[in-house]
């Protein structure tokens, strides 16, 4: 339960680098070089004045020859339960993706299979360059504060709750307000702040068609006591704004109620707000909600968020990926990729002209960064590389046929890398993969239990996918 110690001792020092620091002032170091001192950085600046001044007191010096540092990437929200079910639930309409897939998958899941499924999409999360992750909601969440802890990460994990709603499971429906609001401060009071500091405990809203007024009032109130994040999908589907109108009376959906319960606070991160109108843009921004964009899952369920509308209006926007049976890839990477393509897309969409310009590189890179430390409230300590922030961070090589030539840096970090650029990645001042080495974990190991628990929750939950094509055995 305690704060690491800054081992004092123990400094290491990363020249010749070109440092993207995501500070307040937007500085790139052509040629940087990074201190670190314990889980701390100590300093940043050239490396020619670096050297001078740190090069005694180093234990360790490194040559990063040109390669790019950024702030550790931050993934605003992620089903680590689910890595196990990828690919059950590839291109089915939402209802069976919900109620024939998802549910019957993640009720079936024991604390063990939650940790290797964390531990599974942990090894994608860090290969993608991502250092923090804010967890969607899970059933176990010990068996992902496990996994994180051993993989190296930092992470706000949920558990998900659920008080109401059609079609649930059965051991998912009869769920008390109490219990939901009991077993979460249980969770808190076990894993918060815990691994070093690295794991927070949030409290999770799977989302309003699943969460009585009672539930989300109890919900603000702890969260707000204990200090804490609240992590609700929000504005999925424009069914979710109808039911909201016709059952809760409103004019427009979740977020316009949500209001009315005064939930909009500036610790809420509202995953997707997809189905959102101008009205409900300013109230999200006004109350400083965070918003979590998942470009790629939204394209395959859900629909164009107004992005570009919410950054012009200063709501805090980051990215996530959101699941494996969603999106299939966890890799903020890509992601962003995605992400900036579709913006502006949507822009030539709905206007009838092209918009080249929206959703920059710059705004990409700030929203795997500053904005993603925002919206997990951890701001303070992560989301740049400055002196006095925790050292999470990640080197990438771009020397290789997928970044070069190199004639725009910072485009060439949104446009062209690819995950197989991400070389290591520190955390709290630790290495969890060096020279594309993931070191805490038997990566092959992981991977073979993984795939053996999968089949076996399939198995469980009674769920058999249809044959595609001819299939010949
Ligand atoms: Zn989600």
């Amino acid at each position: 339960m305690e704060e690491e110690k800054g081992d004092g001792s123990r400094v290491l020092l990363l020249h010749n680098a070109v440092i993207v620091t995501m500070d307040n002032d937007l500085r790139v170091f052509q040629n940087g070089s990074v201190v670190v001192a314990g889980d701390r950085i100590e300093a940043i600046g050239r490396s020619s004045d670096i050297l001078r001044e740190f090069s005694d007191r180093a234990n360790e010096t490194l040559d990063l020859e040109g390669r790019f540092l950024l702030p550790g990437f931050i993934n605003t929200h992620v089903h680590t339960s689910q890595q196990l079910a990828r690919g059950i639930a590839d291109d089915v309409d939402l209802m069976t993706w919900l109620h024939a897939r998802i549910w019957p998958y993640e009720s079936n899941m024991t604390e063990e299979d939650s940790y290797l499924s964390t531990l599974l999409c942990g090894i994608e999360l860090i290969r993608s360059g991502v250092t923090c992750f804010a967890e969607a909601g899970g059933q176990h969440v010990s068996g992902m504060a496990r996994a994180v802890e051993l993989l190296g990460l930092r992470a706000c994990l949920v558990q998900s709750t659920m008080d109401s709603g059609q079609g649930l499971p059965t051991n998912w429906s009869t769920v008390s307000i109490d219990h939901c609001i009991e077993s979460q401060i249980e969770l808190y009071k076990r894993h918060h702040n815990t691994a070093n500091g690295r794991i927070r405990v949030w409290f999770g809203l799977r989302q309003i068609m699943n969460a009585t007024d009672e539930l989300i009032a109890a919900t603000r109130e702890i969260a707000q006591e204990l200090k804490t994040g609240i992590h609700m999908h929000v504005a999925e589907i424009p069914f979710e704004n109808e039911l909201v109108m016709d059952t809760r009376k409103v004019d427009h959906g979740t977020v316009s109620y949500l209001d009315k319960l005064g939930l909009l606070r500036s610790n809420l991160l509202a995953a997707h707000s997809v189905w959102v109108n101008d009205d409900e843009i300013r109230s999200l921004a006004n109350a400083d909600v965070k918003v979590s964009h998942c470009p790629a899952a939204a394209m395959r369920m859900l629909g164009f968020a107004p992005i570009k509308e919410m950054l012009d209006l200063g709501v805090c926007v980051s990215l996530g990926t959101d699941g494996a049976p969603s999106n299939n890839r966890m890799s903020i990477v890509d992601e962003m990729y995605v992400a900036s393509l579709i913006n502006k897309g949507r822009e030539a969409y709905i206007k009838g002209s092209t918009s080249p310009t929206a959703l920059p590189a710059e705004v990409m890179l700030k929203m795997v960064t500053a904005n993603g430390a925002k919206a997990v409230l951890w701001d303070d300590d992560i989301g740049s590389i400055e002196a006095g922030k925790k050292a999470d961070m990640v080197i990438i090589n771009p020397f290789s046929w997928s970044m070069l030539p190199l004639h725009d840096s910072i485009s060439s970090l949104v446009y062209c890398m690819r995950t197989e650029n991400i070389e290591s990645v520190m955390c709290n001042g630790q290495w969890i993969m060096k020279d594309k080495k993931i070191l805490n974990i038997n990566e092959e190991e992981v991977i073979s239990l993984a795939v053996k628990a999968s089949s076996n929750i399939l198995k469980r939950a009674g769920i058999s996918l249809p044959q595609r094509f001819n299939l010949i055995c």
